[in-house]
């Protein structure tokens, strides 16, 4: 197992936090002295640069939202002039206008320092070929593990995303050691190899999957399908882009970059830090960029960090994977539930078909709940007294994961809404 940049990747925690004051104190006072929208909510708290005086001092300082990022659209978080930027990504902006971001010649250094770090982290050496299956353009995927690979000396093939023949033609030609992609479109990719049934055709050894939550049955269904080890990696395009965090061979978390972010984990409702392991809304503040730094920045990705020390020996925090998003929890008799803690209990389950919807109502002064799913045909047609046995034992798993008792209702197969954009999973009917 090789570090890239072992003199911080495995630096003594004390002084990692030393360093990271010193980053955060020179940029807080670069957005002071440089963008209105960051004094001017430093100024509603009543707040000044010179009152960072400690690292703890960063929770009295303002929270980013991506409507900040909208609001100022597109160049109005900026901390360098036009003249200094030389590169701008932004999102997609499905969903309103994109968040956009501006690298300046020593930004582009720093993140693709960063990318090689998390690409060397997997297991990517200078002999590898890596296939880059992200989409290129303004999307951070593409150009940051193309720049991030090739400072690991890999060869980089920058195929983008789609044309799946073409894909597999270069696989086989160029032999492609190293896959970059989404973990969906790595599945695809995987289930296209299986179908050409020649697996000596092709040379593929690791997969750097990320743009997306990847769930443990996820890996695995990729990995049984191609001989890969695949790992997981994380960043937005608020904060940098990837090369945030990445997992290393141990594959026991993900390692924040900490000497370039500041990572802390809050309770959604009251803001306030959870206890080291538990489950909360990351929050990234970046202390190391020119252009486009970030203070607190709300990802509502939930997951819990810990900062005890890798088997790799690095000793830079981890984080767990994404358990779900602020923006899609419930609350059930007060307790805190997530669309896919219920979808892990139910695609682990044989004859569950991955077709279910939660519905939230209230009959009287309490809640109820009801969870719908698909079962396989055989089930559904064959004898009532195994159905019922079979929504006990569904309901028994959910209540147990969750501590709270759904209605499990069986319902045949393709009967609940299927969708091409996001599946709606939650439907709550209760009122306001
Ligand atoms: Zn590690």
């Amino acid at each position: 197992m090789s570090i890239w940049d072992a003199s911080h990747e495995t630096m003594d925690r004390e002084r990692l936090r030393a360093l990271q004051l010193e980053r955060l104190q020179a940029t807080v006072a670069r957005l002071y002295e440089r963008v209105p929208h960051y004094r001017e909510r430093l100024a509603a708290l009543g707040a000044e640069p010179a009152d960072v005086r400690a690292l703890d001092d960063l929770r009295r300082l303002p929270f980013t939202t991506k409507a900040d990022f909208r609001d100022r659209y597109p160049y109005g978080l900026f901390a360098s002039p036009l003249a200094d930027v030389v590169e701008v990504h932004s999102s997609s902006g499905t969903t309103g206008k994109p968040v956009v971001a501006g690298f300046t010649r020593r930004d582009l250094d720093t993140w693709a320092e960063l990318v090689c770090r998390v690409a060397v982290m997997a297991g990517v050496q200078a002999d590898d070929v890596a296939q880059v299956s992200f989409g290129y353009g303004m999307f951070t995927g593409g150009f940051g593990l193309h720049y991030g690979l090739q400072r690991a000396g890999a060869t980089v093939l920058p195929m983008s995303a789609g044309n799946t023949a073409r894909q597999l033609q270069f696989m086989q030609d160029f032999g492609t050691t190293v896959l970059v992609a989404t973990p969906s479109y790595a599945l695809y990719l995987a289930e296209s190899i299986q179908a050409l049934g020649a697996p000596d055709a092709f040379r593929l050894r690791l997969g750097l999957f990320g743009a997306e939550a990847c769930s443990e049955e996820m890996r695995r269904q990729i990995e049984s399908r191609i001989p890969i080890l695949a790992t997981d990696n994380y960043g937005l395009t608020e904060v940098m882009g990837p090369g945030v965090a990445g997992e290393c061979e141990c594959r026991a978390g993900m390692h924040v970059a900490e000497d370039h972010f500041v990572v802390e984990v809050v309770d959604p409702t009251t803001d306030q830090p959870v206890p080291e392991g538990e489950v909360g809304e990351l929050v990234f503040t970046s202390i190391t960029r020119e252009c486009s730094p970030v203070l607190r920045y709300r990802t509502r990705d939930l997951c819990s960090v810990t900062t005890e020390r890798c088997a790799c020996g690095r000793t830079l925090a981890r984080m767990g994977r994404i358990v779900g998003r602020t923006d899609d929890m419930f609350i059930i008799s007060g307790v805190n539930i997530f669309p896919s803690a219920v979808e892990r209990v139910l695609f682990a389950i044989e004859g569950i078909e991955p077709h279910y919807r939660i519905v939230l109502g209230r009959r009287g002064a309490l809640d109820t709940f009801e969870v719908q799913v698909e079962v396989s045909e055989a089930l559904f047609n064959g004898w009532m007294d195994d159905l019922r046995a079979f929504e006990r034992r569904v309901t028994e798993e959910l209540r147990s994961a969750l501590l709270v008792r759904p209605k499990v209702k069986l319902v045949e197969p393709g009967t609940l809404e299927r969708t091409e954009g996001k599946a709606r999973r939650v439907i709550d009917e209760r009122p306001r």
